[in-house]
């Protein structure tokens, strides 16, 4: 439903704190951009500056029956933070966060980007897990999962919300009781607009980390060789430590080339760096980046692989183990990646020691196992690639999913599913009857509708 713009005007020029912006001010282009969709054009945004005026938001359009979209940092691969004709709430500017060295937590605004988090956590020494780049919001990535490089060490981004303050569907400031912390902790927005979280934070300043970019000639070669000798690595006595992460990616460079995101998250780098000796033996090594660094800095290298806005979308699936079978499809595909600087191929692992890997019955993230979760990202910068790129990232999608069911997890991601593909059971398993009932406790008039859980 369109809003009318004569009332939203009216609210925001009565209530403190809230800018309204139309699509004929000066800075609507800029601030609707989102990641992947500049096709999705909402009616007008609204923009709190602070938690009050995010909860007379939400309270003016609940009241008013004006639906709403949520806008974090804008990186849903299927731009779900802003639908066409809607407002849309945009959270950035409620962006805090204040660390609690004694209790090793830090209140984090619910618009707040991780580029911005890690800044500051890391002023002060401090570091707690993230995605691989900083516009990504952090509370957008951590209540759906959060897979990332620290995830080996300290766990999912999920795992490290221990507190909530949730403006609810009336537009109340409550802080989440435990079960709705439970909810919240997997299915995300569905309940309220996250307003401000708490999370764990660890004392570690500096990281070993850096891309290793592999002999990319034979790409058949170089895949099935890096994968069958980390399978080697994993399976030996000891298996991984868990500091070490390796986030294995193919990207055009300008050809496609396959590497590793190498991350050691500890600050003994001398161990770290025989471990980087191992991972660099397992296949020809052409060029290697690793160096001891910041937890940002590793973060702007990142953010120079991949673009600042796009269009394309993302398929995954998620696999026990990268069999040879599996790095065959990949190598097939990867030798086919679409001629276009943004496509991206990469997987993140949840390592089965991570202490993400085990049943957790405070939170209704699923997938508790050792897996990889296998992005396939067509997305292009040239516009008429865009078909060409979108087929080739459903017949990769496809032939990954042929390959030996058994090696296939039931469990799929929230964040990188499409609203056609959403399958509750598969996304929420044993809890969806309890998040129904959380959903009708605290939000029975489904206010939130947008919210990606689609409860
Ligand atoms: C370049 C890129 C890199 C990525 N890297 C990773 C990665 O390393 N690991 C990983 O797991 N995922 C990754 N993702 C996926 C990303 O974590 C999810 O798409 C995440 O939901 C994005 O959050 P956002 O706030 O940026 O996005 P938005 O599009 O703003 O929000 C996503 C959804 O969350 C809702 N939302 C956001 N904030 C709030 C809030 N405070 N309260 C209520 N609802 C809210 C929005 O309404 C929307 O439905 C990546 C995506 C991109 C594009």
């Amino acid at each position: 439903m369109a809003a009318p713009r004569d009332i939203l005007s009216t609210f925001a020029s009565t209530t403190p704190d809230v800018e309204y912006i139309t699509p004929s001010s000066s800075t609507f282009e800029e601030t609707r951009a989102i990641y992947a969709h500049p096709e999705i054009v909402p009616s007008g945004i609204l923009r709190p500056a602070n938690i009050p005026a995010l909860a007379s938001t939400v309270s003016f359009l609940a009241a008013n029956k004006i639906e709403f979209t949520v806008r974090g940092g804008g990186h849903d691969l299927q731009g779900r933070s802003m639908k066409k004709d809607t407002v849309a709430v945009d959270l950035r500017l409620i962006n805090h966060v204040r660390i609690d060295a004694d209790t090793a937590t830090a209140k984090v605004g619910g618009g707040t980007l991780a580029g911005d988090l890690i800044r500051t956590l890391e002023k002060e020494g401090f570091v707690t897990p993230v995605g691989s780049v900083s516009p990504v919001g952090y509370t957008g990535w951590a209540m759906y999962g959060g897979y990332g490089a620290y995830s080996s060490r300290f766990g999912l981004g999920v795992d490290h919300i221990v507190g909530a303050r949730v403006v609810n569907a009336t537009g109340e400031v409550v802080d989440a009781d435990a079960e709705l912390l439970k909810a919240i902790r997997g299915a995300g927005g569905a309940f309220g607009v996250l307003a401000e979280v708490t999370i764990s934070i660890y004392k570690l300043a500096q990281i070993l980390a850096g891309v290793v970019i592999f002999n990319s000639q034979d790409l058949d070669t170089v895949i099935r060789q890096y994968n069958q000798g980390y399978r080697v690595l994993t399976a030996a006595e000891g298996g991984l430590p868990a500091p070490l992460s390796l986030q294995q990616c193919t990207l055009n460079m300008p050809t496609p080339t396959f590497g590793v995101l190498f991350m050691w998250a500890d600050e003994d780098h001398e161990a770290g760096k025989q471990w980087l000796e191992r991972v660099s033996g397992l296949a020809p090594v052409v060029a290697n980046t690793v160096k001891s660094r910041t937890p940002s800095a590793w973060q702007a290298e990142q953010d120079a692989l991949v673009p600042k806005t796009t269009q394309g979308r993302l398929w995954s699936v998620n696999l026990r183990q990268i069999t040879d079978e599996v790095a065959g499809v990949i190598a097939q595909y990867a030798k086919q990646l679409p001629a276009d600087p943004h496509v991206i191929f990469d997987m993140h692992e949840l390592r089965g020691d991570s202490p993400s890997a085990k049943p957790n019955a405070d939170s209704v993230f699923v997938a508790r196992e050792g897996h990889f979760a296998v992005e396939i990202v067509p997305l292009v910068e040239d516009a008429e690639k865009l078909e060409g790129a979108l087929a080739w990232g459903q017949e990769f999608s496809n032939a990954l999913k042929r390959t030996d069911p058994r090696n296939i997890v039931a469990a799929t991601y929230v964040s990188f599913l499409t609203a056609d593909e959403f399958d509750h059971d598969k996304v929420f398993g044993e809890h969806l009857g309890f998040l129904r009932r959380v959903k009708a406790r605290v939000d029975p008039g489904n206010v939130f509708n947008n919210a990606i859980s689609y409860l």
